[in-house]
């Protein structure tokens, strides 16, 4: 049977398909498990979403990706959402299931992924920097899996009241807020660290978190969600304070990884996507 894939994408995410790097690592991964599969890269105009998202549902899709700035707007269209992504507010993959169409924020459950494969996220206290997109679903992902504190620290006060009042409503997590307008010492309580903010992405590669680096003690997981470049300055202090560290490719990776699964069952090998991932980055 033939799967069908359409990735909704915004204006600002206009490149050629064959550069695409989303579009490059699915083909790659079915190509090697010789799935009959296709992943497009569709540009689609927020006037059009409706249309879209129909559309796709009429060719028989098995389901899409969404990007900024449809990962809000998408919901309207959709029949139901599933649990995390219902509390995050936010569908980053769409599955059409029997006519039905099902959101999920695929994410945070890649970020978790990653973060099993050194820690278990159970029972666990997480220091989070950002509470935009990618603190909201690692948080509230987090916090399902069982984490049991999450520190927001965040520049906009507002933001991240909002995510922390969020957490310690529909999670059994326990969330507190810090005001991030001064150098941060990670508490030593901490057991995992993680950047969620686009602190280090390509080209501010030499860009650093306002905190102290000799807090981030070796007993500490840290974890950066920038894919691009993979070993940022951040991971770069941790790893030489004997940190464990994980990057944000393999957040990336995963992120696809389970939305693969969701939508053909089949569970892909991620060395295949991180190798071309890698060669991409390069
Ligand atoms: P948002 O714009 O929604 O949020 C950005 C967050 O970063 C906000 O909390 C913002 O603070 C904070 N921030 C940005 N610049 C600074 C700064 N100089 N100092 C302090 N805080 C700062 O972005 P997303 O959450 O969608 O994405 C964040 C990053 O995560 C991006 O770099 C993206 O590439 C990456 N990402 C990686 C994924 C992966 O699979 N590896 C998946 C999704 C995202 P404030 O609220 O104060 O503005």
């Amino acid at each position: 049977m033939a799967h069908n894939f359409m990735s909704t994408l915004t204006a600002s995410f206009a490149m050629p398909a064959a550069e695409n790097p989303t579009v490059a690592v699915m083909d790659a991964v079915f190509a090697h498990h010789g799935m009959n599969a296709r992943y497009l890269n569709c540009e689609i105009q927020p006037r059009s979403l409706g249309d879209a998202v129909r559309g796709a549902l009429a060719m028989g899709f098995a389901g899409f990706n969404c990007s900024l700035p449809h990962k809000v707007a998408v919901v309207e269209y959709l029949d139901e959402l599933a649990p995390s992504a219902a509390i995050i507010g936010a569908v980053n993959c769409v599955v059409i299931t029997d006519g039905r169409l099902i959101g999920e924020n695929t994410d945070g459950k890649g970020f978790v992924e990653s973060l099993r494969t050194v820690a278990d996220p159970g029972g666990q206290r997480l220091t989070i920097f950002g509470a935009g997109g990618a603190a909201r679903a690692i948080a509230i992902e987090s916090a399902l899996a069982g984490a049991a504190s999450i520190t927001i620290v965040n520049t906009t006060e507002s933001r991240g009241r909002e995510l922390v009042a969020l957490i310690n409503e529909h999670t059994p997590a326990a969330a507190d807020f810090v005001l991030w307008d001064h150098r941060y010492a990670v508490p030593a309580t901490t057991n995992i660290v993680i950047n969620a903010t686009s602190i280090g992405l390509f080209p501010d590669i030499e860009a650093r978190l306002n905190i102290e680096p000799a807090t981030l003690l070796s007993s500490m997981v840290v974890a950066d969600v920038i894919p691009n470049p993979p070993r940022t300055l951040l991971l770069q202090d941790a790893a030489a304070n004997g940190c464990t560290t994980l990057d944000g490719m393999g957040m990336l990776v995963n992120q696809g990884r389970v939305a693969i699964k969701l939508w053909t069952g089949v569970d892909v090998d991620g060395r295949i996507m991180r190798q071309t991932l890698e060669s991409l980055f390069a």
